[in-house]
Formats: structure tokens, sequence, C-alpha cells
């Protein structure tokens, strides 16, 4: 990609992210990354609460890049937010929601990615024995994934992290708790103390890629995308629209060029099990 082939990136993060960030952007992009040593991203918000996270996560991400450039000068910055809870659609389902942006000041770019994930460990309960808080370890794989231990769910005080063994853990769930025992324990979703984030966040960074590898057919600026799609794909069986995509619309955010593709996923028809006439 002769857009950024040789130019340096910085990687706006202090929870070693760049460990899967970096070897996609430099393989792929031919971009030279580093990592500043005293960007405090925390300032923006914090998972575990201390520092309320303010306005969407795009904007937090576009302030994580910015921050970036004009700490280093370097034009050119990549930043990771990522966002866990309930499924909108799929009740109680945890997911794992990522978000990645380049953006190069230089030019104007500003290239977003996604990537939801129903593997992820997020979770928290309220601890009132050893044995309650043995099992937590277990359910959400500690040591290899990280514990915050808290007075109570909303009580930012004294919150206990970067616990390396069960018998740490066990310790200091023991300083945490309260008169009655009870405490409160949650994954620790700092992509450093969380392998299983670790991992989204690379297909995050793969799927950015592609999308900056795709260059608009009429101005060649990186990040042609889908902006639109169209329902309607004909069911194999009677023929009439079903709610599958018919096309997608790319347009180019530089120069307005807009794109077509019909049948974007290799499939002319619909099985008929997605069809409400068929298949009501
Ligand atoms: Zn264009
Ligand atoms: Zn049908």
């Amino acid at each position: 990609m002769i857009f950024f082939k040789g130019r340096k990136a910085v990687i706006a993060t202090k929870h070693k992210k760049e460990e899967v960030i970096a070897p996609i952007l430099e393989k792929k992009l031919g971009l030279i990354c580093v990592t500043p040593n005293e960007l405090d991203t925390d300032l923006l918000g914090t998972f575990s609460g201390e520092v309320e996270r303010s306005g969407d996560p795009i904007t937090t991400l576009r302030k994580k890049c910015q921050m970036a450039i004009k700490k280093t000068g370097i034009s050119v910055a990549i930043a990771n937010e990522g966002s866990f809870g309930s499924h909108p659609a799929i009740y109680f389902a945890p997911v794992d929601e990522e978000l990645v942006m380049l953006l190069d000041d230089e030019n104007g770019i500003e290239i977003i990615e996604r990537e939801l994930s129903f593997e992820t460990n997020f979770d928290g309960t309220d601890i009132k024995s050893v044995d309650e808080l043995d099992e937590f370890a277990h359910k959400i794989g500690f040591p290899s994934h990280g514990i915050i231990l808290k007075k109570a769910k909303d009580n930012f005080k004294g919150i206990i992290k970067e616990s390396q063994s069960i018998e740490e853990l066990i310790e200091n769930y023991h300083k945490i708790k309260s008169v009655d025992c009870s405490a409160y324990a949650e994954t620790d979703m700092r992509a450093i103390y969380n392998p299983t984030r670790m991992k989204v966040i690379a297909r995050a960074t793969e799927k950015l890629v592609s999308k900056i590898n795709t260059l608009c057919p009429n101005c060649s600026i990186p990040g042609f995308s889908v902006v639109d799609g169209q329902k309607g794909l004909p069911c194999e069986m009677c023929g009439l629209p079903t709610r599958s995509a018919l096309k997608h619309i790319y347009r180019c955010y530089q120069c307005n060029f807009q794109m077509e593709k019909e049948f974007p996923f290799e499939k002319r028809v619909e099985d008929p099990q997605y069809c409400d006439f068929c298949n009501p």
C-alpha cells in the first residue's frame, strides 16, 4: 500500500495493544509503528470506572488518536476502543465490541472498523466467600485473565487489580471484603490482562487493514467501503424478495463516488427457509 508504506504510525495505547496491532499494520500496510511511553489514554476513561467515559466511543477514539499525534508529531495514529455488555438483540449474551480507527492527519483520512464477538469473558459478581471467589476465578480463566476486586459494584475506592495468583487473589479479597464478607469481583477487561479480548482486537485490526486496502476506484483514496445495503434477494422457490441482502452500496467519503455491488455474498437466490412466504 503506497499511501502508508514507510510512514510512521503511532499506536495510541497504554495497555500493550501494540503487541497485536503493530505486526498487522507493519506487514500489511508497511507502516512503521511506534508506541509512546507516556500516553495516558486512561484520562479518557477506564473500564473499572475510576474515570468515567464521556462521549460516544468514536469520539473517544478520535481523541486518543489526536492525543497521540499531538504528543509525538507523527501524522498517522491508530487507536482502539472496546465496549462490553449485553447484546441488544440476543438477550443476556455478553458481547465484546471492538472499534479501531486509523487517523491520517496529513491527508484528512479517518477509517473505522468494528468487530463484534460473543467470545468474551466479560463478567462480574458479588462475592461472599472464598469458594465463590474461587468459582468466579475459574469461570473467567484467572490467572491468564485478570480480576478486579472492589468493595461493591459501584464503589471505586480502594480497587485491587493485578492479583497474580489465586493465593494473592484470596489474600486481596480478605483485605477488601466488608465485615459481612461481601465484595465484588469482575473481569479485568484491559487488553494486557485479557488475552481473549486481545484476539478480538487483532481481528478488528485485520478488518480495518482490508478496508484501508480497498481504494476508491475514482480517486484512489484508501477506505472505500459499504455505507448502505438493499434487501430483497429472491427466494429460490417462489422468487419473492426476502430480507437478505440484494446489494451493497459503496460510497467514497472523499469524492462521493458511488458504486453498487449486486449479490454481495456471491448468492443469487436465498434458501426458502429464510423466505417469509415459503416459511412464515
Ligand atoms: Zn473517491
Ligand atoms: Zn419463497
